[in-house]
């Protein structure tokens, strides 16, 4: 089975008041991620937000030399409904501008943040084919507290005017409906559900998808309140549980017998 793991490469310090005060992660955290995926020699997509790469350009670099595939996931993280279709259009020109300045080519992926791609700014597609983006990898198909386009269905495919999406993949339990393929679900449900949301996949023919953070592993990062939660204290409290245990999680789904490929290989690789 196909693992689309991920790592969406942003800050997540920035919104937050006395930012200063905390340290910045983001560079020793990728460390963490590249010695893992060395450890298996797989390689996959990191999607970089552009004020990521201007902060740190030196990570461009180690990235391709090791295999890895770069693509884009906005220039500050903006959700696409905060933004017109001009102003999306400039975010990916700067986003552009930042991955090619730090030694990146041919770019080909794109990832809203937050899963912002919804029925209201499907003209994103419009943009990306125009800047000759291939895919994106930007809708979450279920209902959701933040953004989600339930009726997108959850299968990859060709959106106009010529962008193949690559949703993320569900694990449905009962009503309930979660990506845990990565992120917070893949780390504060129970191994358990993991485990069995993997295993009913092993032996089909679709791939999971799944995306992680810099922060989705970081056990040593100080306790702050994070923002756009409403101060919600057990949103906050989920954000940082379970962060020493996602490369063991993931060490159990490798042994099962998954394979981390590049979007960019698995897009020529399916027919759509
Ligand atoms: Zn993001």
């Amino acid at each position: 089975m196909i693992y689309l793991f991920s790592i969406d490469v942003e800050d997540n310090r920035p919104a937050v008041e006395n930012v200063k005060t905390f340290q910045e992660r983001v560079y020793i955290n990728i460390q963490s991620y590249l010695n893992w995926l060395k450890k298996y020699n797989f390689k996959c997509t990191f999607f970089i937000v552009g004020q990521a790469a201007q902060m740190y350009p030196f990570i461009i670099p180690e990235l391709l030399k090791e295999g890895h595939e770069i693509a884009c996931h906005g220039q500050s993280h903006i959700p696409l409904d905060k933004m017109n279709k001009d102003d999306f259009r400039r975010d990916i020109e700067k986003n552009l501008n930042a991955l090619h300045k730090a030694g990146a080519s041919e770019i080909k992926g794109f990832r809203a943040p937050v899963f912002s791609l919804i029925s209201s700014t499907k003209w994103a597609y419009e943009v990306l084919y125009e800047m000759g983006f291939s895919y994106s990898s930007s809708v979450l198909p279920a209902r959701n507290p933040l953004y989600g386009w339930e009726n997108f269905g959850e299968m990859p495919k060709k959106v106009d005017p010529g962008i193949i999406e690559l949703p993320m993949t569900l694990a449905h339990f009962g009503l309930l409906k979660v990506p845990a393929g990565g992120g917070i679900y893949f780390r504060v449900l129970p191994e358990f559900f993991i485990s069995w949301f993997f295993n009913k996949r092993l032996n089909g023919d679709r791939a999971v998808l799944g995306y992680f953070h810099p922060y989705d592993i970081d056990s040593g990062q100080e306790k702050f309140m994070h923002p756009g939660i409403n101060d919600n204290k057990i949103y906050n409290w989920l954000i940082y549980l379970n962060r020493s245990k996602v490369f063991d999680r993931l060490d159990h789904i490798i042994q099962k017998g998954c394979q981390i490929i590049t979007y960019k290989e698995y897009i020529e690789k399916i027919n759509i």
